[in-house]
């Protein structure tokens, strides 16, 4: 089984409820969408070759060409250091595009001290039912349609398959959803999101993510929401879910540094 990469490197958890986990990462290549916001534009079509990081935290990396035989993965993985507080994420990208990979994946670090993580968008249940049994931890976005498209254009809503993904995810691992809001969150798309999430799973953990200003090929984001319109989306979500954080993305602190 081999995988199409862009990157394996070692870090902290940057987003949601286990903000400054020790982290590896497996940054899978290929995305079906197109977020406003999205950090990672180098990820949205397959690349030819992957960086991996030589040492933990060294920042050298050595290149390899995708793609990547998944027992290379595992020792390169193996090789940045695991232990029990620590986890590996399958991100991407999308990693759900490579489902045989991860679902590789996790199987040959089933016995290693670390969690296994996946970061997904939250659609491909499917994909996700091949995974179930080696992932220990589903981080899902909730996308708004608002501001997210399909890349082969297509239209239609996200709603009816993150519910449906949602309450799969549960049934085998620990759960988590975020959402990115911005200035143009719209209070309606905001209702209906939250309420969704809530007529599956009212206790899940909730994170609230502000954006992260960037540009990217779609455009240029340069401000995120005020803390007093945080503050608002944070009490209409509290109508319907128990636990709603406010978790701004914390890595480009780290690489501010
Ligand atoms: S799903 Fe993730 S990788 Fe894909 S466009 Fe959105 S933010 Fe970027």
């Amino acid at each position: 089984m081999r995988a199409s990469l862009v990157e394996i490197f070692s870090s902290f958890q940057g987003e949601g409820t286990y903000v400054g986990a020790p982290t590896i990462f497996v940054r899978f290549g290929g995305c079906d969408l197109r977020c406003r916001w999205c950090d990672s534009p180098t990820t949205w079509t397959a690349s030819r070759s992957c960086r991996i990081e030589r040492r933990a935290g060294s920042g050298d990396f050595d290149t390899v060409a995708n793609p990547v035989e998944i027992d290379t993965v595992v020792d390169r993985v193996r090789g940045l250091g695991l232990r029990d507080a620590s986890f590996v994420s399958a991100t991407g990208g999308e990693p759900l595009l490579q489902p045989g990979a991860v679902a590789a994946l996790g199987h040959a670090l089933r016995d290693d001290p670390a969690r296994f993580w996946l970061e997904t968008h939250g659609l491909h249940v499917d994909a996700l039912r091949r995974v179930a049994g080696v992932v220990d931890v589903v981080s899902m976005d909730w996308k708004l349609p608002g501001e997210v498209e399909r890349a082969s254009g297509a239209a239609g809503g996200f709603a009816d398959a993150h519910r449906v993904f949602l309450e799969v995810a549960l049934g085998s691992a620990e759960c988590l959803v975020k959402i990115v809001v911005t200035e143009a969150t719209r209070d309606e798309e905001w209702d209906e999101a939250c309420r969704g999430v809530a007529s599956v799973a009212p206790e899940v953990p909730f994170i609230v993510q502000p954006v992260t200003p960037v540009e990217n090929p779609l455009g240029r984001i340069e401000r995120r929401p005020s803390a007093a319109r945080l503050m608002e989306l944070q009490r209409a979500a509290e109508l319907h879910l128990r636990t709603v954080r406010i978790i701004p993305q914390t890595h480009p602190l780290l690489e501010a540094l």
